[in-house]
């Protein structure tokens, strides 16, 4: 049997690239971020655009019809699934980290801009659902809205991996959940802002459809109570040595 995989690649991949480049949310994206006005407002909405570019391209070349008995197999779901959304993430890894670039220069921080590594179990997770399932119709809807929000959690480790090097620099993160689209009561629980580590453990989570973003917007002049960057930093001393005798 012809393998179906290099075709369908190809022209999922030249179908993601003429509607990425034909996005007007995606040149809004760019251009603010060349007036240096870009926030992580603006990498949200450059990766819900990728993310359902994507989804679309998916719908449109992967239907029953063109796979083998009407199914996903495994072998074609992780050739297809993982160059695809790997060149979303690193897309949305790039972006945001110019965007982190330009907040921290913003502040006056003087300190690279860290990225986040990919996320592969979330996108294995996705692949063998679709093994799975018998009938591709019955599993089609996670080429949907789970596409989109696998786009949007890559923010979401973008605002983990740099807040956190900005906590252990000493500063004093704050985060902001905001509310997008249709909010319910349980997304509207978890809007606001807080300081790093105090945030609800739910704050980077979204059920299906929600829209509600994550940014941070990093401040020189919050800084840790010197008091208690040295009982951390003490801390964090003793459990490297105590690491170190175990081994
Ligand atoms: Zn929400």
């Amino acid at each position: 049997m012809d393998d179906i995989v290099p075709s369908l690649l190809e022209k999922i991949q030249s179908d993601f690239t003429a509607q990425s480049l034909a996005s007007n949310k995606l040149k809004t994206a760019l251009k603010s971020l060349k007036s240096r006005k870009a926030d992580y407002l603006t990498v949200n909405d450059f990766a819900i655009e990728v993310g359902s570019i994507l989804s679309s391209v998916f719908g449109d070349n992967i239907t029953a019809d063109v796979l083998p008995d009407g199914r996903m197999y495994y072998n074609i779901a992780e050739r297809i699934l993982n160059p695809a959304m790997t060149n979303n993430f690193s897309l949305i890894s790039d972006f945001s980290s110019e965007v982190q670039v330009l907040l921290n220069e913003s502040a006056g921080i003087n300190i690279r801009a860290q990225t986040p590594d990919i996320n592969q179990s979330r996108i294995d997770g996705i692949i063998d659902r679709l093994a799975d399932a018998e009938d591709f119709e019955a599993i089609k809807w996670i080429l949907d809205d789970p596409i989109i929000n696998f786009c949007q959690s890559v923010v979401d480790d973008v605002v983990k991996a740099n807040a956190d090097f900005h906590y252990d620099a000493g500063l004093k993160p704050v985060i902001t959940r905001r509310l997008g689209g249709d909010a319910c009561a349980w997304c509207r629980n978890l809007a606001g802002s807080y300081e790093y580590h105090s945030e609800p453990d739910d704050i980077y989570r979204r059920h299906e459809r929600c829209r509600c973003t994550v940014d941070y917007k990093p401040d020189k002049k919050k800084r840790q109570n010197v008091l208690t960057k040295v009982i951390r930093d003490v801390t964090e001393i003793e459990r490297r040595k105590t690491l170190n005798l175990r081994e």
